[in-house]
């Protein structure tokens, strides 16, 4: 996908880093997917993690699947801008790819954990990070008990819901709190805060630039 505002000889604009962080079960990702399907420019990253890929799982696609040994061995490489371990297996963002494109212009949404956030904030101050709550306990746990029938066993599911409630106590640290009650008034949310902070830091990108330099032309007419 092109970058929202090509340069047009003024500086290219650098992308923002978007953190999205919610209990495991609240929807994230189907909420993020749906958001960088309607909004030009923003992309999601593609995380490395040691976990074995679930059905319909695709590697490069929904993660890089690496062995435990390969991820050490990154991590022990600093190819990994931010990294946890999540449930047991271990998660990263790629620092080169992720760099290359910010500097391209595109905007990107790391949907990573509490831990990975704060890594990434104190990284880059410009990060926006948002925190997606499930409307409720109850209804995190009716999700994750619809997934569990596949997924997740009891004892699991016990223990996700342990970390949410910790997750959960950490929500302070973001910028931007949602609830997500409904798909459609999630994505939403997310795509003003995206739309918010794109205007936020217009002057002195590509295109406001050329436009006030069209005006500065005008006067000296
Ligand atoms: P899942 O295995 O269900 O896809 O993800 C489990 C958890 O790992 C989720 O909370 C997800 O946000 C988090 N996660 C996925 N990728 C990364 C990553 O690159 N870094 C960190 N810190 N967490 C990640």
């Amino acid at each position: 996908m092109t970058p929202p505002e090509p340069a047009s000889g003024v500086r290219q604009r650098r992308g923002t880093l978007f953190v999205v962080s919610a209990p495991s079960g609240t929807g994230k990702t189907t909420v993020v997917k749906a958001l960088v399907a309607r909004v030009d420019g923003l992309e999601m990253s593609c995380s490395y993690t040691s976990r074995p890929p679930r059905p319909g799982e695709r590697d490069g696609v929904d993660y890089h699947f690496v062995t435990r040994e390969r991820f050490e061995a990154m991590r022990a490489d600093g190819e990994f801008l931010e990294s946890a371990d999540v449930f047991g297996q271990l998660y990263g963002t790629g620092a080169v790819e992720t760099h290359r494109r910010l500097d391209d212009g595109l905007d990107l949404v790391l949907e990573i954990d509490v831990q990975g956030a704060g890594q990434v904030r104190a990284l880059d101050g410009t990060a926006v990070r948002v925190f997606v709550l499930p409307p409720s306990p109850a209804v995190l746990e009716e999700r994750l008990r619809r997934r569990s029938a596949t997924d997740l066993t009891e004892a699991q599911l016990r223990h996700r819901l342990a970390v949410a409630r910790r997750e959960v106590e950490r929500m302070a640290d973001y910028d931007y709190v949602i609830i997500n009650d409904t798909l459609e008034d999630c994505v939403d949310q997310l795509r003003c805060i995206v739309v918010a902070q794109r205007a936020s830091r217009r002057s002195g990108d590509a295109r406001s630039e050329a436009i006030a330099q069209a005006f500065r032309e005008l006067s000296g007419q």
